[in-house]
């Protein structure tokens, strides 16, 4: 199979991934092997491939997958051949653990991660865990439900972490592929949202998408935030978003690493009154298995920006420069 494979840590402008061909995955016990269609492209990837969250290397990205699947291993009775599945970040976890016991399996410390401790998406195949593994609902085409496996998995629990109410306001510090799923899912439970994000286009197609204002970050919205998710690679937007938090309000913090550190908070005018902050480790089957029902009710469908394969590169760039228009999917190669 053809696969874009990732050797060693670089900075993403020296297009570290490259083209190669690789045995086919063969199922181990209680696998499946998915022919996939459509990969989705995630900032985490950018944090593997640049060193911020070293992966195990050499290692095939990507933990937004859709594919069919073409083979089941010994044991493996949960789908059918030709079933359409998706494959999230949570690869496998230990299951014995009380983290896992409580449905806290994203915090077990035997987690593995997609593309990350196992190899992912970025190829033709990939093998898998059926209990790890989610069907597609019908109404939404591949490259449409790659990004509801991460950005918007994750996005549906940063607003449940959030703890934000019906009729509350919630504030989305940047706006990207997880943040435009998020105030979907916001506005259809009757919350009001405020987007502060740099970019003008971001700011236009939050409005499009029901924001009630939009503004640059370090901007004062019309009120206090109840709850607010911060998506930026930057430390500056947390005194920013807790100066703008009502008393008892939530911050959480949706990205896996910032790019650089949170700036010295001062106690007394940032963090009294009350305020929480909170971070989002991975994710649980949970997550997905609820998010996507919910997904095809609202319905979101998300806006998505398509690649080859072998452009990962050039897309992963993109992602990084800001300029990426919606979710980036990587098409596989048939
Ligand atoms: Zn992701
Ligand atoms: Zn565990």
């Amino acid at each position: 199979m053809k696969a874009m494979i990732l050797e060693e840590i670089s900075p993403i402008e020296k297009e570290p991934l490259k083209m190669v061909d690789l045995p086919d995955p063969v199922p181990g016990p209680k696998e499946i092997l998915v022919k996939i269609s459509a990969c989705g492209v995630c900032h985490t990837e950018l944090d593997e491939i640049e060193g911020r969250l070293p992966p195990k290397l050499p290692i095939v990205l990507g933990h937004q997958i859709v594919g069919r699947i073409v083979k089941l291993g010994p044991g493996a009775t949960k789908f059918h051949v030709g079933g359409r599945v998706g494959i999230a970040w949570i690869n496998s976890a230990c299951g014995k653990c009380h983290f896992c016991l409580e449905g806290n399996e994203n915090l077990c410390s035997e987690f593995r991660g997609t593309g990350c401790h196992a190899n992912g998406g970025y190829a033709q195949a990939t093998v898998v865990s059926e209990d790890f593994a989610y069907l597609i609902p019908e109404r939404f085409f591949d490259a449409e439900a790659t990004p509801l496996l991460c950005a918007g998995a994750i996005g549906y629990r940063d607003l449940i972490l959030s703890g934000i109410k019906k009729g509350q306001v919630l504030g989305l510090f940047g706006f990207g592929a997880s943040a435009h799923i998020v105030i979907q899912i916001a506005k259809y439970w009757g919350c009001e949202v405020f987007v502060l994000t740099r970019s003008e286009e971001h700011r236009n197609l939050a409005k499009k998408l029901g924001a009630s204002w939009a503004g640059e970050p370090g901007d004062r919205p019309p009120k206090k935030l109840n709850c607010a998710i911060d998506f930026t690679p930057v430390g500056e937007t947390v005194p920013y978003a807790l100066r703008v938090l009502e008393k008892g309000g939530r911050f959480v913090l949706a990205v896996i690493r910032k790019r650089n550190p949170i700036p010295p908070l001062d106690y007394g005018r940032l963090l009294w009154d009350e305020k929480e902050i909170k971070s989002v480790a991975n994710i649980t089957r949970k997550d997905v298995q609820e998010f996507l029902p919910l997904a095809a009710k609202i319905p979101i469908i998300p806006e998505v920006q398509e690649f080859r394969l072998e452009e990962a590169n050039q897309a992963l760039l993109l992602l990084k420069q800001g300029k990426m228009q919606g979710a980036g999917v990587l098409r596989m190669p048939d």
